[in-house]
């Protein structure tokens, strides 16, 4: 009788991993749905191989017997091979290349090995030439039993090459991991043919499986737990190996431009149910479909859609998705909340083919794209002078740094009371070697996310400095002039210092220069920016609050801040001309007046906001309507002849 040890030992570990694995949730998981079945078929072998040990156990055997041992050795050769199959089934999912294996000639091949064995086990019923279970004599090898180990060994040596061929996909630990698995076999295989009564082989495998289970199995790397759909991270990764494996990618991407909002609104657990429910109703629709999509989540609010190079218009899934997601999503326990993303189309590598490129435009599309539209094609966007800055904006920006390339234009701010400009804002711009004028709208941002804006801000500082102690600009009847102070900037424990060593090189005084800055400096390190402004102030610096309309806006804190003046957005004065329009800002311009600010309007075109501006007593003006921002030769010009 053989040694069923190894046998009975293999179960338990089997066990353990079926039930790990139904405890993990794995089977929610198609890539994890190979290895599933590959545990259940080696814990199925091990029980045949131990059974078969019992009933071929003592000879002379009972018809009834031989018969139960022909069947039960047949299903073990059969499956034993088939898991081989299997196990590179799974690799496929896990190195996301299954897709090769969808068409009809493609799995024929892989199956055509083990339908070979399947036909000689069946041949062998007759003809005994494999193994035979006879009355007498128990099981026996036969001849040709040499095949079943060479098809075993062909999957397994096309499982190593397969493995080796898709290493750049797999991090050195999983290829390792993955290999071992075929070398764990080889070192079973190689031990029972030198010592038969040893049946290591289940065993071995069990342990390879094991560790596949700890370390391979890993969904929480790929998944995002909170939404319950791919991980930013396996977006990234999926890309990676797709891009290479795939001829053609199609990809989906949906922006939810107020995810910010929604999250604080609803909280973090309704958020992500919201997101969930967005997700499922896509996810059946696509399924539905048949189609072989898969979506990512990145947070707060991107959801990606990768489909196969086969899929049908891509255009019709996403709308009909977005359709299915809009229909279901409406509630939130009692709340309601709107599901308007943007949404980007890209088709690789028609659209674009680069990793970096990909992603860069999954980010920034809503920004690249012209007007309000709501739906992007990657196609359009790639071809525009917009995407080629953005795409090199960081060396455009260490170019504007260290070069000439940033200019500072100056824009005249008109005093209705005292009718004549009194002051400007200095406005960043690139005048760039290669794109030629680049507008701050693309650069700021682009610098804030780069960290670059440090260096720039100061750039900006020295600049204008430089010009105001180059000119008498008193002369010219302008007082001051605005600096624009990035959130960045205003975050820095040093940030009066910097402007003071500015102030003692070139000799200027704290009167000739306001401030400004967006209500957005103080979502964060609240206490340093309150100090540098406190600070500035008692150097006597003034401080204006920009952009004032466009966000929420913190009265108590806004009252408590040191602002001289405010700076009322150029989208209330585009709504000047409705009832209500005129009434928040008539209003506004009162409550700000009786806190003893001044109040500037932004982006004054005509005549007619300019009249009803003056009406309601508004202090300043800046807009098209006076003039443009304009270099600082024409400025100068410009003032002289408009205040003389
Ligand atoms: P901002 O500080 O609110 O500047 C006003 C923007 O409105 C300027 O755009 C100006 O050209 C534009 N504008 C003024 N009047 C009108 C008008 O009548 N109609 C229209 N349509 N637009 C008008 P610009 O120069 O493109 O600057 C955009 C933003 O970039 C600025 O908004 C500011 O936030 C930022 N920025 C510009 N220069 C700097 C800088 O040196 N440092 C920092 N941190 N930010 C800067
Ligand atoms: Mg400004
Ligand atoms: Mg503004």
């Amino acid at each position: 009788m053989k040694i069923i040890f190894f046998d009975l030992c293999a179960i338990p570990n089997f066990l353990l991993i079926l039930i790990t694995f139904f405890r993990r949730r794995l089977a929610r998981y198609p890539a994890y749905r190979m290895f599933f079945f590959l545990t259940f078929l080696s814990l199925l072998c091990s029980i045949l191989n131990i059974s078969m040990e019992f009933i071929v156990n003592p000879t002379p055997l009972s018809q009834a017997e031989v018969v139960l041992g022909m069947l039960i050795s047949f299903c073990y050769k059969w499956l034993r091979n088939g898991s081989m199959v299997i196990y590179l089934l799974f690799i496929f999912s896990i190195t996301r290349t299954e897709h090769r294996f969808r068409k009809m000639t493609a799995r024929l091949i892989l199956w055509a090995p083990n339908a070979v064995l399947v036909f000689l086990l069946i041949q062998n019923f007759f003809t005994g030439n494999v193994f035979t279970v006879t009355a007498e004599g128990g099981y026996a090898r036969g001849p040709l039993l040499m095949v079943f180990y060479l098809v075993t060994a062909l999957y397994a040596i096309a499982g190593v090459a397969f493995c080796l061929s898709c290493r750049r996909f797999l991090s050195t630990s999983k290829l390792l991991l993955l290999l071992s698995v075929f070398l764990l076999l080889a070192v079973a295989i190689t031990i029972q043919m030198l010592l038969p009564n040893y049946m290591v082989e289940m065993y071995f495998t069990s342990i390879g499986l094991l560790m596949l289970m700890l370390l391979v199995v890993r969904p929480e790397e790929a998944i995002d737990s909170s939404v319950g759909c791919g991980s930013w991270q396996s977006f990234q990764n999926d890309l990676h190996v797709m891009l290479y494996t795939r001829s053609r990618l199609r990809i989906s991407v949906l922006h939810l431009p107020n995810a910010h909002e929604i999250r604080n609104y609803l909280g973090d657990q309704q958020y992500f149910a919201f997101i969930r429910q967005i997700l499922d109703s896509m996810q059946a629709y696509t399924e539905s479909l048949h189609v072989n999509g898969m979506f990512y989540f990145e947070h707060p609010g991107n959801i990606y859609l990768i489909m196969d190079e086969d899929e049908p218009d891509l255009e019709i899934i996403t709308k009909e998705c977005l359709m299915a997601a809009k229909d279901t999503v409406r509630r939130i326990g009692f709340r309601v909340v709107r599901f308007n993303p943007l949404i980007c189309l890209i088709r690789c590598p028609e659209d674009l083919s680069q990793e970096y490129e990909i992603i860069k435009l999954c980010h920034r599309f809503q920004t690249l794209g012209s007007g309000n539209k709501t739906w992007f094609r990657a196609s359009e966007i790639v071809r525009s002078r917009d995407f080629a800055i953005e795409n090199d904006i960081e060396d455009i920006l260490v170019r504007a740094i260290q070069d000439s390339s940033l200019q500072m234009y100056y824009q005249p701010i008109y005093d209705l009371h005292k009718h004549k400009f009194r002051s400007a804002e200095a406005l960043a711009r690139i005048v760039d070697s290669e794109y030629g004028m680049i507008s701050p709208a693309i650069f700021i941002p682009a610098a804030e996310r780069s960290g670059l804006i440090l260096p720039l801000g100061n750039a900006v500082l020295e600049s204008v400095y430089q010009f105001i102690a180059a000119n008498d600009l008193k002369s010219l009847g302008i007082d001051y002039i605005e600096i624009n102070l990035s959130v960045e900037q205003c975050r820095q424990g040093n940030l009066a210092d910097t402007i003071f060593a500015l102030q003692e090189k070139y000799s200027i005084s704290p009167r000739q220069v306001n401030f400004e800055i967006t209500e957005s400096v103080f979502d964060s390190f609240e206490d340093v920016v309150e100090q540098n402004i406190r600070k500035l102030v008692e150097m006597g610096y003034r401080f204006s609050l920009d952009d004032y309309g466009t966000g929420y806006s913190n009265l108590q804190r806004l009252r408590k801040t040191p602002l001289t003046m405010i700076k009322i957005d150029k989208s209330l004065v585009d709504d000047l001309f409705s009832e209500e329009g005129r009434i928040v800002m008539r209003d506004t311009i009162r409550m700000m007046q009786d806190l003893d600010k001044e109040i500037l309007v932004e982006g004054v075109e005509t005549g007619d906001s300019l009249n009803l501006l003056n009406e309601m007593h508004c202090d300043f003006i800046q807009g098209f309507y006076f003039s443009k921002a304009l270099p600082a030769d024409h400025f100068l010009r410009f003032i002289q002849s408009a205040n003389a």
